[in-house]
């Protein structure tokens, strides 16, 4: 960071272990487009420290920081408020400190999912008629769960589709708590996706499947895609053998990277109060 002086405003990244995450690259590329005085750094927190650290985000003059594995719910009882995404989700991905030190706890993915969605025009822009049917959500952790409140904040019909399924009703419960109207239903992986495959508009996988070279499908390869539907995995590591099995039968496939850069976008925003160059955050992951 060849720019860092004694008026450098610093922002991070909280995990354990964070040396792999592309976020620094990310951000770091963005203050330098636009000439800020930030900086990005990485911040490796065991889970015995992150009360500390948390604390410590105050006392060293940070603006903010980003939470990834595995403190997005931990840092949740440190908070002094939460955005309602936050709540709905049960995570935190981004905290912004307060001039007063007061803290508040964000959940950038709800909004970074719609962001990419819109911006591959599998939904029309904000004040759009977003799709009718069902969208379909594979899994029930936190990733899936912020794609569930994304989809249900629009009013769509979403199906939950989860190996352990009272994980999924939970979900639904939750969501349902943060806004009652939610369209939601608990399903079990994979036996339901025979039944609920043939009539969804949208299949995401939000399990972590895919991540490894020798991990199951998060489906099951019997239930064809079809044309006209669109198979989005939030994996970004590596393209997924289930966006291949979608692309073969026809479907559109698309990887996650783009949510990982409208989350990050998002959390740049809340934190510098300036428009994101989203295409040089795009620019610096593809070259990581
Ligand atoms: P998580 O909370 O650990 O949830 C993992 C999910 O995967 C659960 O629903 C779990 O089902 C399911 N699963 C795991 N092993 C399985 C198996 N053998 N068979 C069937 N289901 C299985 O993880 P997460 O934080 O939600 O993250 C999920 C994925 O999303 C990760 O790959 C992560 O990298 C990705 N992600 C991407 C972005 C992005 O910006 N693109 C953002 C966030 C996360 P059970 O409930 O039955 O255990």
């Amino acid at each position: 960071m060849p720019g860092v002086d004694g008026a450098t405003r610093l922002v991070g990244l909280m995990g354990w272990p964070v040396s792999h995450s592309l976020s620094p690259r990310m951000h770091n590329a963005a203050f330098a487009a636009l000439g800020l005085n930030w900086a990005y750094v990485p911040l490796p927190v065991s889970p015995e420290n992150v009360e500390a650290a948390v604390r410590g985000l105050v006392a060293l003059g940070f603006v903010g920081a980003n939470v990834t594995v595995p403190h997005k719910q931990a840092v949740l009882r440190w908070m002094d408020r939460l955005t309602p995404e936050a709540e709905a989700v049960g995570a935190v991905n981004t905290i912004l400190v307060g001039p007063d030190g007061s803290l508040v706890g964000d959940n950038t993915d709800v909004a970074g999912f719609l962001a990419d969605l819109r911006s591959h025009g599998v939904l029309p822009p904000a004040a759009g008629t977003p799709p009718g049917g069902r969208a379909l959500v594979l899994g029930a952790g936190g990733a899936a769960r912020a794609v569930a409140c994304a989809l249900a904040s629009l009013g769509l019909s979403v199906a939950i589709v989860n190996r352990t399924a009272e994980r999924a009703a939970s979900l639904c419960a939750d969501i349902r708590r943060w806004l009652p109207a939610a369209r939601l239903t608990a399903h079990p992986l994979p036996q339901a996706l025979g039944e609920l495959a043939p009539g969804a508009w949208l299949i995401v996988n939000a399990t972590s499947l895919g991540l490894h070279t020798d991990d199951p499908l998060p489906w099951d390869d019997g239930v064809a895609f079809r044309p006209g539907q669109v198979v989005y995995d939030l994996i970004y590591s590596r393209r997924t053998p289930l966006l291949d099995l979608a692309e073969r039968s026809g479907a559109r496939a698309i990887g996650g990277l783009g949510m990982l850069v409208h989350q990050g976008a998002r959390s740049f925003e809340l934190w510098t109060g300036h428009p994101a160059p989203v295409e040089v955050m795009v620019a610096a992951i593809s070259q990581a």
